[in-house]
């Protein structure tokens, strides 16, 4: 017999641990601060990995069901320069190994193959205390209590678990995103959309670029990132209109259909501030508790997150299926193969912007590029 877990946070990694979990007849309850699955927007869109989302899809035996919200031609991509030219484009033939889906979506396939009562909407953790043996008590915000055998955070950032294990605490890397959405892009903002074409565009600079996806229909979501002091953002006032055209004065000589991307959003500008955990955070082993995904292990987006977060969920499941009644061997066993992988991914990440650091940024990322997909 394994005991019941306790799963801290109904995001991509709980939801994937819930569900190998109830694969393997193992129960599980998880809490979640938000009240309903449609509580908040889930954001744009997903490239799924075949070599760690897919292989967590796969354990959750999900994947035909994950291949149904595949976005067709999403995974093509360009790469352009200030101009407009593009120096790099990669047409969608199907074939790629990282599907685009909406998070939304594959959040509800995961809700959806949870036997009902699961997730307990409305369950704002607020403390977490060890009581001893491997037990601890998690308090919610209404001052309720649960005591559990085995606690797992999956609460991402910010997380509420992760004192037990850790005193890291995630600081500013010193990029931020600042986000917008184009809506039906082909007819109302047509040089924006044919920059952007069937899937992804980036333009990179030293210190400024411009991501935009094409998401389901015609949206278009942009995705500026900006090297800049948190008081620089602070002094914009991103609910005022006026904050499109400040941030894209940072893009002064840029081709006009890119600048479009930011001020002509259809939403308010959003400032998304990049907070990392420290490089190869880790932690001694703490009897009846872990963690997984960001609150494991936060780094700024670098594409792996949600992928790593799902891949910890489903190893964890599969740990502790393979170890009953062993809880100790099971988090063991799922903490050695986590630390080093989301340390690997964190350098080969860190190493690909070193090498975009010098003074020709669009051709460097071409480069990588080209190297990574010889065909
Ligand atoms: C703008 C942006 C773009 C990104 N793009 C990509 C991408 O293309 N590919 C990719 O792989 N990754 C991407 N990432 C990273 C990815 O979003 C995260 O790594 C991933 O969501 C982590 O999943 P998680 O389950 O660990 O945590 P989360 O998704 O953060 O889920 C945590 C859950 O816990 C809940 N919670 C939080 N606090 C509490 C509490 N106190 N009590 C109860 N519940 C709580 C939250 O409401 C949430 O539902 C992106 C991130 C950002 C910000």
């Amino acid at each position: 017999m394994t005991t019941h877990v306790t799963i801290i946070g109904a995001g991509l990694g709980g939801l994937t641990l819930a569900r190998v979990l109830h694969l393997h007849g193992i129960a599980a309850t998880v809490h979640e601060a938000e009240p309903a699955p449609s509580a908040r927007a889930q954001g744009g869109m997903l490239d799924i990995h075949d070599y760690n989302g897919q292989l967590a899809l796969q354990a959750a035996d999900l994947m035909a069901e994950f291949r149904g919200l595949v976005l067709d031609g999403r995974q093509a991509m360009r790469i352009l320069d200030r101009a407009g030219a593009v120096l790099f484009e990669k047409l969608d033939d199907g074939t790629g190994g990282r599907p685009e889906v909406q998070r939304g979506d594959l959040r509800q396939l995961l809700l959806d193959s949870l036997p009902a009562g699961t997730v307990q909407w409305g369950h704002k953790v607020s403390a977490a205390r060890t009581l001893g043996d491997g037990r601890h008590e998690v308090t919610f915000a209404d001052g309720s209590t649960v005591h559990t055998g085995l606690l797992v955070g999956a609460d991402g950032a910010w997380s509420r678990i992760r004192p037990l294990l850790s005193a890291a605490v995630p600081e500013y890397t010193g990029t931020s995103f600042v986000e917008t959405c184009l809506y039906n892009a082909d007819t109302r903002h047509p040089a924006a959309a044919s920059a952007v074409g069937g899937g992804s565009l980036m333009a990179v600079e030293p210190d400024r670029e411009i991501h935009a996806h094409r998401e389901s229909g015609d949206t278009l979501h942009t995705y500026v990132l900006l090297t800049k002091a948190l008081d620089w953002f602070a002094a914009i006032d991103f609910t005022d209109a006026a904050a499109a055209a400040r941030i894209a004065q940072e893009f002064h000589g840029w081709a006009p259909e890119l600048t479009a991307l930011i001020t002509d959003g259809d939403t308010p500008l959003v400032h998304r501030p990049h907070h990392a955990l420290p490089d190869g955070h880790r932690w001694a082993r703490v009897p009846g508790v872990t963690l997984l995904g960001d609150a494991a292990h936060l780094t700024a987006p670098n594409g792996e997150g949600a992928n790593l977060a799902m891949l910890d969920g489903a190893q964890l499941g599969q740990a502790l299926a393979a170890h009953p009644g062993d809880v100790e061997a099971a988090l063991t066993a799922y903490e050695q193969a986590m630390f080093p992988r989301a340390a690997d991914t964190a350098a080969d990440s860190d190493r690909l912007q070193e090498s975009l650091f010098g003074e020709d940024v669009p051709h460097a990322l071409l480069a990588a590029f080209q190297a990574a997909e010889p065909d």
